[in-house]
């Protein structure tokens, strides 16, 4: 059995915020994302289409922005949550696709280690895991520099149960 997942985030940038996306640090960024978590808008879009594509909410019903708790959250580690109850209903991933549109940071040079760090949480091999980085080309509010927008889709599989 096979089940598909979308998933969309965005956050606004502001200047000399942490840059992390994708559990990558990048120091060098001027500007970082804002939010609730650490703002990882790539995280974020692909625990959203996780949980989609198994039945399971949403992160935002998962993990409340009203909640304390997920003040600064490392956003892999909410991944690592998610992803545990999707497994734990016996899914594994078939494959995940992501694009970020953002006119900073230049993801290209840390797709290998964004595709690796989600292969970690997601129990798979990174091969399976497609990373993307493109620039609003001075269009809308990405191409303003104003956000990063992030679209993940993923492909889930499971066994079928017989009964
Ligand atoms: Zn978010």
């Amino acid at each position: 059995m096979h089940r598909i997942g979308q998933g969309w985030d965005r956050h606004r940038l502001a200047a000399g915020r942490p840059c992390v996306l994708g559990g990558v640090d990048f120091r060098d960024c001027p500007v970082g994302p804002v939010g609730h978590s650490d703002g990882d808008a790539l995280c974020h879009a692909v625990t959203d289409a996780v949980l989609g594509a198994a039945g399971l909410g949403d992160i935002g019903a998962m993990f409340p922005d009203t909640d304390p708790e997920w003040a600064g959250a490392d956003s892999l580690e909410l991944l690592r949550r998610a992803w545990a109850r999707v497994a734990g209903a016996g899914w594994r991933l078939g494959n995940l696709d992501v694009t970020v549109i953002a006119e900073q940071p230049l993801l290209a040079p840390h797709r290998g280690e964004i595709a690796g760090n989600l292969a970690g949480v997601l129990g798979t091999a990174p091969r399976r895991i497609g990373i993307k980085g493109t620039r609003g080309e001075g269009l809308g509010p990405e191409g303003r520099g104003e956000c990063v927008t992030a679209w993940a889709v993923v492909l889930l599989e499971r066994e079928e149960r017989r009964t």
